[in-house]
């Protein structure tokens, strides 16, 4: 199977990089900064394969300040008339995603400043939906099973958009840093999402987003810095 080559490849990249102990390892890599809120700042990523999906694991590095009652976007992707897949912080401090319609919801530890390990994992054939902080599951959910997510949308950091790539709202707009977001059609295991959080395991390379391969293009303040992560 082509996965153990793929696994390969990516433990040789990591490996330089790697300092074996928990999170204090990590490498350079970018970090997209919002230091503001705004209606027009987000970037876009251009995915490695189309989205169309009956399972998933979604993770990036997120840190954010406290910023009142408000919704906050997380990831969005969405195809001309559909959210498919948006993840948000809500406005009582729960995370959620939603495919296309109602949300599923988890209590988390609060989102800070430090630089938060966050995971999300649905398989269509169970229904099963969890979210990872720091390598930890959450309660698992029962969510949309049977349901596919669709094809030809696109990917956005920073915003939320209400029509295909437009209508983004200041008030629903990420403000911190993100980093480290990877997808992959299928849901990791346990072992696998650990790994992922302390820089330190064999994992698969991501197949639908891949941060250190994928294309990004930026639209208005976002700021690319260099970070070890
Ligand atoms: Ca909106
Ligand atoms: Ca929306």
């Amino acid at each position: 199977m082509c996965k153990m080559l793929m696994l390969a490849v990516f433990l040789l990249c990591l490996l330089p990089m790697t300092s074996g102990f928990g999170n204090a390892g990590g490498h350079l890599d970018k970090v997209f900064l919002f230091p503001k809120q705004t209606n027009d700042s987000f970037v876009k990523i251009t995915p490695v394969k189309p989205l169309r999906l009956t399972a998933f694991t979604l993770c990036m590095r997120v840190a954010t300040e406290q910023q009142g009652k408000r919704e906050v976007i997380l990831f969005a992707y969405r195809t001309p008339y559909f959210d498919e897949l948006n993840v948000w912080i809500e406005s009582d401090g729960r995370i959620s995603f939603y495919l296309s319609g109602d949300g599923v919801y988890f209590n988390l530890p609060p989102l800070s400043t430090f630089r938060t390990h966050l995971c999300f994992t649905w398989s269509s054939s169970t229904g099963l939906a969890a979210a990872w902080v720091n390598g930890q599951r959450s309660i698992y959910r029962i969510y949309k099973k049977g349901h596919t997510i669709r094809p030809n949308g696109i990917v956005v950091l920073g915003q939320d958009p209400d029509s295909f790539l437009g209508d983004f709202d200041a008030e629903q707009s990420f403000v911190g840093e993100i980093t480290d977001v990877n997808m992959w059609d299928e849901v990791l295991t346990a072992k696998d999402i650990k790994g992922l959080y302390s820089h330190n395991t064999l994992v698969y390379m991501p197949n639908v987003i891949h941060w250190r391969r994928a294309e990004f293009d930026k639209y208005g303040i976002v700021e690319e810095v260099k970070d070890y992560i």
